[in-house]
């Protein structure tokens, strides 16, 4: 079945379903396609809106926040590395799997405020972030990970 926009000389609008373009032009030109409103049969197909757009694909923009590369560094060194983390590590409080709820608490000024490190899924990271919350991965060396003081 195709459907075609039609309009009959009183410029009303309807749509007609035809099992072909030859089909509708049969029943046309035999008068068999009446106007529904005003039964007035001369009828003529009208452009189709959705045929007529469907030649150009118009693409809408893409919409989502910009892809902001990522800051890297190089030749840190595993040294440096490994300082800096034993230095954050000293300067923080573990909290382990708690640390959603506590970075939170912080946030919220629920929990005084101090440094906490910890362990959390991305999703939790990402609601974290979301909700404004200073959250920064840091890989633990081997010989720290799930340690607690
Ligand atoms: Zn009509």
């Amino acid at each position: 079945m195709i459907v075609f926009n039609l309009g009959c000389e009183n410029s009303h609008r309807f749509e007609g379903w035809f099992a072909s373009s030859e089909d509708f032009e049969r029943q046309v030109d035999g008068k068999l396609v009446a106007c529904p409103l005003c039964g007035n049969a001369n009828i003529a197909r009208l452009p189709n809106a959705a045929h007529v757009k469907s030649g150009a694909k118009e693409r809408p923009a893409r919409v989502g926040p910009p892809v902001v590369p990522s800051q890297q560094y190089a030749n840190m060194g595993s040294e440096v590395l490994a300082k800096l983390v034993e230095h954050i590590i000293e300067n923080t409080e573990d909290v382990g799997a708690a640390f959603p709820e506590e970075a939170r608490k912080i946030h919220y000024r629920e929990a005084p405020e101090r440094r906490i490190r910890g362990t959390a899924s991305r999703d939790d990271v990402e609601a974290l972030k979301e909700e404004g919350v200073e959250v920064v991965a840091l890989p633990l060396p081997a010989h720290r990970a799930g340690k607690t003081h």
